[in-house]
């Protein structure tokens, strides 16, 4: 079986041959490559050719692919039955787990994908606050939720689509979509809409539009403007809960300034490549969920044995190793990017929030120190990345198929794959030095 063939018989049952767009490689062009296998810092193609990969899973994969304690958790719980549908011990000791890394978390509901987590989030906020309206920021991607989708980020962005049809205009017109890192704006709409804003939604660092921190203060500022207003602060961390650092994003930030978001967001990483993600926060707001308050929201998978006995090892093999590997690998990996790109002449920015970086390419974001904006991302040369992310592929790196995404390293990216990657970046710098613009 090739690729091309893999994909070509896809396309003849699945939209677009993909479960997700992204996958798609809709904007670096090419084949999919259909996936076999992945062990550790690898993952291997239908061909049998094997790739470093640097996508992760999107992001649960920080242990590596196949972690053997991961693995063995798995297969017993597995052994011990796939689904009960009543509760058991072990989504207890999960949510005990995230609680004792995120203190703001006093209670925590398990969920099957990040969109339901910011989902219900939103029903949350809206049930508790009585008020309907959400502010959300350009180029943040919180899951397709329908309220959510406007000027989102990741295969919205890779995709160049405005939105999308399908969400009915009542829905959409409940969203303010302000610019990102613009406390001004968040002033400003709070000042117009303030009495009917439920909450405000934030990834807790930019990672959907490519990566982009949010400037020193921003989220704090938020918490602080929100709550004068009787609003909510959500964060959504489902892509750094937990892979930025032992707590998270609000671990590096809140924790030590001293505030926290109403609810949280969490995915990928707490399911360690199964489907687990959860909302937690105040136990005020929580226990507005049903059964205890008139918030409803269910689900006949939520807490799976087999998904929770995987988060769990997850994160109990996730010690201050582990992410200092991460950071570790993700400081000489992002380095290595940046060399390569300035000895190929081509002007870009290393875009980093802790551990997860990406490129944007151009004189202008160059002279400017970066994006803070998704105005300003969309404003880059993202052209550059195509060319990149093919150079790359060939020489058997596994980039993100698409320059709004950020790179995903894991524990066990050992020398052997870092240096895959660092001897195949000159030829992609030049590669991208050479690209023109499409179209
Ligand atoms: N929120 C953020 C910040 C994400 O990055 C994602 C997925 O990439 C989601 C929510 C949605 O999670 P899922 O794909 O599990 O629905």
């Amino acid at each position: 079986m090739s690729n091309e063939s893999a994909f070509a018989r896809a396309r003849t049952v699945i939209p677009g041959g993909v479960n997700s767009p992204v996958r798609a490689y809709g904007s670096v062009g090419g084949t999919p490559r259909f996936l076999a296998s992945a062990r550790g810092p690898y993952v291997t193609d239908v061909e049998g050719r094997e790739y470093v990969d640097l996508v992760g899973s999107w992001g649960p994969a920080l242990l590596g692919h196949a972690h053997p304690a991961v693995v063995e958790a798995v297969q017993q719980a597995a052994a011990r039955g796939l689904s009960f549908g009543a509760p058991t011990e072990a989504e207890v000791d999960l949510a005990a787990e995230i609680r004792t890394r995120v203190p703001a978390v006093e209670r925590l509901r398990l969920v099957s994908t990040g969109t339901e987590a910011t989902m219900t989030a939103l029903r949350l906020a809206r049930g508790v606050t009585g008020r309907d309206r959400v502010v959300k920021f350009a180029g943040c991607y919180h899951g397709h939720v329908d309220a959510l989708l406007a000027s989102a980020g990741s295969g919205v962005a890779t995709l160049a689509l405005p939105g999308t049809a399908g969400v009915s205009a009542a829905v959409a017109s409940e969203t303010i979509v302000l610019p990102y890192n613009d406390l001004a704006a968040v002033e400003a709409a709070f000042a117009q809409h303030g009495g009917t804003i439920a909450a405000v939604i934030t990834e807790a660092a930019a990672a959907n539009m490519g990566v982009v921190a949010p400037l020193p203060g921003f989220n704090a500022a938020l918490a602080r403007i929100a709550h004068e207003h009787g609003a909510l602060l959500i964060q959504d961390e489902v892509l750094t809960g937990f892979r930025v650092g032992p707590g998270g994003w609000w671990g590096l930030e809140g924790a030590v300034e001293g505030w926290a978001p109403d609810l949280l967001t969490f995915g990928k990483v707490i399911g360690g490549g199964l489907p687990v993600a959860a909302l937690g926060g105040r136990a005020e707001v929580m226990d507005a969920l049903a059964p205890v308050g008139p918030v409803y929201q269910a689900g006949t998978l939520s807490g799976n044995p087999v998904a929770t006995a995987a988060g769990l090892a997850t994160l109990r093999a996730a010690d201050a190793g582990v992410y200092g590997r991460v950071d570790a690998v993700a400081a000489e990996l992002s380095a290595a990017v940046g060399a390569a790109l300035a000895a190929a002449g081509v002007a870009h920015v290393v875009q980093h929030a802790g551990n997860l970086f990406s490129t944007v390419f151009g004189e202008q974001v160059a002279a400017a120190g970066g994006a803070h904006d998704y105005a300003q991302v969309l404003g880059t040369e993202s052209w550059r990345y195509a060319p990149f992310f093919h150079s790359l592929l060939s020489a058997g790196v596994y980039a993100p198929p698409s320059a709004f995404e950020a790179w995903f390293v894991s524990a066990v990216h050992d020398d052997a794959a870092v240096s895959r990657i660092v001897e195949a970046l000159p030829a992609a710098a030049r590669a991208a030095a050479e690209a023109a613009p499409v179209g």
